[in-house]
């Protein structure tokens, strides 16, 4: 199908495109990387009477290091994170696997972090990293522009914290210490297909070898991405034995509430994110050198 007749308009600058959002309201929507929002066009799933392209718009492209957070601006697209010269390092191993299996390379030339997040798929991959990771959203709304933690920005399937008017500017992503590491596990049926599950872990140790901070996540197993917190607890200050591990595992298939679907049973999928999160944990506690 062909998208319904709307009206388009290039900005040319974030201050362009928030005026533009705050004159037309509920009319307009953020056209980022379109990998979303155009296939809900075409089914006519949304039909926005104005879409405000963000693309060519330079000072949202940035992606930088400072005061301890990594700022993705809101069309820095998928592809630059899994080309990132600091990629490759252990910190940021929960980012790179994620960065290599979101969608297929195609989409991932165009798509965008900060667009996902802002289309909150209950089967997305990275609304599932941001929680692991504890990220945080800059909205731009008419008071000037706040910092949405990712636990609240995700508020629903397809909707979080952006407002009708508003813009989302940015992702940032705290910088992990030393001794941190992480690891996303999807399961899908094939390249470039949705998660059937999905799991991203971040872990955290400190110097006596137990773990000090732990980022669980899950994807595809409720409306929208799932911490597992009763997970985290489980995991703080324990040494990282495979009893502590097989714990959080069921934890997280106990708090997995996935739909049945054509990718498998309610009861195969909370199995799966058990399964994801053991073996994630095993990955990043692998990638710092700890064998459990
Ligand atoms: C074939 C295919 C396979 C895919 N597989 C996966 C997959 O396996 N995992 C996965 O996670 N995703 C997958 N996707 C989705 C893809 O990752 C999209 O890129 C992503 O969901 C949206 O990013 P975008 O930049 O394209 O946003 P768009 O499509 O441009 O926008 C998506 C929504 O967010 C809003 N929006 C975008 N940016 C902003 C902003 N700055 N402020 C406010 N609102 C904004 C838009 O108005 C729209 O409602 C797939 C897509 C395709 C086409």
């Amino acid at each position: 199908m062909i998208p319904a007749a709307f009206e388009y308009i290039r900005a040319g600058s974030a201050d362009d495109a928030f005026a533009q959002l705050q004159r037309l309201g509920a009319d307009a929507r953020v056209l980022a990387g379109g990998q979303s929002l155009i296939p809900a066009m075409r089914f006519r799933l949304a039909r926005p009477a104005v879409l405000i392209d963000i693309n060519a718009i330079k000072e949202l492209s940035n992606i930088g290091i400072d005061n301890g957070r990594l700022t993705l601006g809101a069309v820095a697209r998928d592809c630059a994170i899994e080309r990132a010269p600091w990629i490759g390092e252990r910190r940021w191993s929960l980012l790179h696997d994620a960065s290599r299996v979101v969608a297929d390379p195609v989409v991932r030339q165009m798509g965008t972090i900060v667009g996902s997040l802002c289309h909150n798929d209950p089967a997305g991959d990275w609304t599932t990293v941001a929680l692991a990771t504890r990220a945080e959203v800059v909205v731009r709304g008419k008071a000037g522009s706040r910092t949405v933690p990712i636990d609240e920005f995700l508020v629903d399937s397809f909707t979080t914290a952006v407002a009708e008017g508003e813009m989302a500017t940015a992702v940032r992503f705290p910088v992990p210490g030393d001794r941190t590491a992480g690891s996303y596990q999807k399961v899908e049926r094939k390249v470039g297909d949705f998660a059937t599950a999905a799991a991203a872990v971040q872990v955290t140790l400190a110097e006596d070898g137990t773990i000090r901070d732990a980022g669980i996540a899950l994807s595809a197993a409720g409306p929208c991405a799932v911490r597992v917190s009763e997970a985290e607890a489980l995991l703080k200050g324990q040494k990282p034995t495979a009893e502590v591990i097989r714990g959080a595992a069921a934890a997280a298939s106990k708090k997995s509430a996935p739909q049945a679907d054509l990718r498998g049973s309610v009861a195969y999928k909370k199995n799966l994110a058990g399964v994801l999160v053991s073996r994630g944990l095993r990955q990043a506690l692998a990638r710092l050198g700890v064998q459990s």
